[in-house]
């Protein structure tokens, strides 16, 4: 056994010849000599790790040409960009994994511009002096929400943990236990709450807080009440929560703040599309609430950025904290934004222009017809390699927002003769343009509501790779 383990480490080919391979072979051999190195010692470096765990031992005999080949393979791979565009197929719209929302022309337009020239991103042309940065989004934000104030931090996370330190370090903040929850990526509202210092006093049961449980915790430490959206849960059955306008009275009578924690935050009610109704921005604004905050690219259909929208008082103490300063949002964001607010001031503009609303808004019988295309296409071109046909599917707008809630769609379902499914999904995330699909009742699926009219190209090359590979 030992013997066998040092008969395969002695077999690996020293570091000069890897090289010297490595010079004379197709797409690699200009790269840069430091990083073939690299790349020669990582490789090295996992088969004698490999070897050493038994991984390779199967007929003691370690193939040089083919251990080479492998080595040019894997210079490629390792070479190629790490960060890529994917083709998104899951049909889930505002997909956090996959970039949440893509961002309309007129936004596109303004980061380049921004990029490229110098702006007055913290210069006021009418004075000359020094201006801020948020000045250019301000207004359309106070504007669109009816809010007093508005401010915006890097996401929403920072929102809430900005706001939270500002209002209630040191002091106490109320939330119902329905609502202490965790959204992707780790944020979780205890967690939030710990590191801004204030202490959280849970209220109420996990289906059910009543308006007596926030009187009866209000103490003389109470220095916030906070709602937070379940996002990407429901409680359904025997359930209660206080609705905002209650909880502001609430807030009114002990003279204490209320906030709410949007989550995703519309200024457009979705309803209209078939989705349930959830109040918008200016609905909760007009409510009473105090501090609203909510990200930039759920929803809204913006880039990545916090939200906070709110009376004046409260604005002006949140902006003031110096955690702002390290939560600030770059030039691209804040250039972007503002071309998605503008969209905003006509609805039918938003719907329009804003990727994220207009993939809500697509009609099911338009998404048809572009699969029926695609499907004829993949059937004389691959009917050898699978079944594809049209498959009726259901579409998710994602986020965290509206669990539960399907937007009818279709599909291009994949039934591979040869290859398993798993092997096809894993061969479409290899493809050239990466594509992400799901499994589901035994066939790939591609929902086109969440692939755009220009990505069909690449998404039909994509298909032929991986059925090949
Ligand atoms: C998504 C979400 C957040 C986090 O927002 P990011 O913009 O991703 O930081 C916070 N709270 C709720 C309720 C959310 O749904």
């Amino acid at each position: 056994m030992e013997n066998k383990t040092s008969s395969l480490l002695r077999q690996l080919p020293a570091v000069h010849d890897c090289l010297a391979h490595l010079a004379a072979a197709d797409g690699v051999s200009e790269l840069p000599i430091g990083r073939l190195k690299h790349c020669v010692r990582l490789y090295l470096d996992t088969t004698r790790r490999n070897i050493l765990e038994g991984k390779l031992s199967q007929d003691g005999a370690l193939n040089r040409e083919s251990f080479l080949d492998e080595l040019v393979r894997y210079v490629h791979s390792y070479h190629k960009p790490r960060f890529t565009r994917v083709i998104n197929g899951t049909g889930v719209i505002v997909h956090t994994n996959l970039g949440r929302s893509l961002l309309p022309d007129s936004a596109l337009r303004n980061i380049v511009g921004a990029a490229s020239h110098y702006s007055n991103l913290e210069l006021n042309l009418a004075t000359g002096k020094r201006g801020s940065r948020y000045s250019h989004v301000e207004d359309l934000l106070c504007e669109l929400s009816g809010a007093e104030g508005a401010l915006v931090v890097n996401n929403n996370a920072a929102g809430v943990l900005i706001a939270l330190e500002t209002m209630g370090k040191g002091r106490e903040v109320i939330v119902s236990r329905g609502q202490l929850v965790e959204i992707g990526g780790s944020f979780r509202i205890p967690d939030i709450m710990a590191r801004s210092g204030a202490k959280l006093v849970e209220v109420g049961t996990t289906n059910r807080t009543h308006e007596r449980d926030y009187e009866n915790a209000i103490t003389e430490e109470t220095a916030l009440l906070l709602k937070v959206h379940c996002s990407n849960y429901k409680v359904i059955g025997f359930t209660r929560e206080v609705e905002a306008p209650e909880l502001v009275a609430i807030g009114r009578k002990h003279h204490l703040p209320v906030m709410e924690d949007l989550g995703s935050g519309c200024l457009l009610d979705l309803s209209r599309f078939g989705l349930a109704k959830e109040p918008t921005v200016q609905e909760v604004v007009a409510s009473g609430i105090d501090i609203v905050s909510f990200s930039g690219d759920k929803l809204l259909g913006g880039p990545q950025a916090g939200i906070i929208v709110g009376s004046k008082e409260y604005i002006e103490k949140i902006k003031k904290n110096p955690i702002n300063r390290a939560l600030r949002i770059d030039k691209f964001t804040l250039s972007s934004l503002e071309s998605v607010l503008r969209l905003y001031l006509d609805e039918s503009q938003a719907i329009e222009h804003v990727p994220t609303l207009r993939m809500i808004a697509m009609d099911a019988d338009a998404i048809k017809i572009r699969v029926d295309r695609l499907c004829r296409r993949c059937q004389e071109a691959f009917a050898d390699r699978a079944t594809i046909e049209a498959r009726a599917v259901s579409s998710q707008v994602g986020g965290g927002a509206l669990p539960e809630q399907n937007l009818a769609s279709w599909a291009v379902a994949l039934l591979p003769r040869q290859m398993k499914l798993s092997q096809v999904e894993q061969a479409l995330r290899f493809a050239t343009v990466p594509v992400m699909g799901r499994v589901e009742d035994e066939r790939l699926i591609i929902d086109l509501r969440t692939v755009s009219e220009g990505e069909e190209e690449d998404l039909f090359a994509s298909i032929g790779e991986a059925l090949s590979a």
